[in-house]
C-alpha cells in the first residue's frame, strides 16, 4: 500500500468523491478551501509545473487538506536536477522524488477574520493572498533529497588521468639513452 492510498484510507470514503484537477503551476488558490469545513479536499495533478529556485518542472500528485488552523499539503512528486558526479566530474542528471507533508498557514481564520499565529514549536509556510506556493517545499525537499555524492553510473571509471607509462615514452628519448650508454662505456 502507498503512502497516498494510507491517506485516501485515513480520509474515509469522501477522498474518492474529491475529482482531481490538473494544474501547471505550483501557485494554488486556496481562499475557497479555506473557509470550507475542517476535513474538506482538494487533490491536484501537477503537471510539469515551474517554480522559483526549481531547475527543473515538477510533475505528480498533490493534496491538500483543511485542518483546524491550516492546509496539509501531501505531495508525492518528481522532478530532475543537474550535478556533478563524484567521480568522473561529468554532468549528470538526477531524478528526484520530492514526498512531504507540510502545513500551510493562513494569517487569518478566513471564516471569523481572526489572526492565527502558527504554533511556534510546528514549522511550515504562508498561505498568502489566498494562496500557497509550493515552490519553496519543493526546493527545500530536493535539497534534501539529492545524494551528497551523485554517480554518474555505478562502474563510472573515474576521471582519466594521464599517466607517464614506458609504452608511451617518446621513442626519440628511449634512442638518446642508448646514446648515452655508449658514450659513458668510451
Ligand atoms: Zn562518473
Amino acid at each position: 500500500m502507498t503512502a497516498d492510498e494510507r491517506h485516501d484510507q485515513s480520509a474515509g470514503a469522501a477522498a474518492g468523491q474529491v475529482p482531481i484537477r490538473t494544474t501547471a503551476s505550483l501557485l494554488i488558490n486556496v481562499s475557497t478551501l479555506l473557509q470550507e469545513p475542517i476535513g474538506s479536499l482538494r487533490r491536484f495533478e501537477i503537471d510539469g509545473a515551474r517554480g522559483a529556485g526549481l531547475q527543473s518542472a515538477v510533475s505528480g500528485r498533490l493534496r491538500l487538506l483543511r485542518t483546524d488552523q491550516s492546509l496539509l499539503a501531501t505531495a508525492a512528486l518528481t522532478t530532475s536536477v543537474t550535478d556533478l558526479c563524484g567521480s568522473c566530474l561529468n554532468e549528470l542528471v538526477l531524478e528526484l522524488d520530492v514526498d512531504f507533508d507540510e502545513e500551510f498557514w493562513p494569517p487569518a481564520d478566513a471564516i471569523t477574520g481572526m489572526a492565527l499565529e502558527p504554533p511556534p514549536e510546528r514549522s511550515g509556510f504562508s498561505v498568502v493572498d489566498g494562496q500557497i506556493d509550493l515552490s519553496e517545499a519543493v526546493r527545500q525537499y530536493v535539497e534534501m533529497s539529492r545524494p551528497m555524492s551523485p554517480r554518474c553510473a555505478e562502474d563510472c571509471p573515474g576521471l582519466e588521468i594521464e599517466e607517464p607509462s614506458e609504452e608511451r615514452a617518446d621513442p626519440r628519448w628511449a634512442a638518446l639513452a642508448t646514446l648515452n650508454l655508449t658514450t659513458e662505456g668510451d
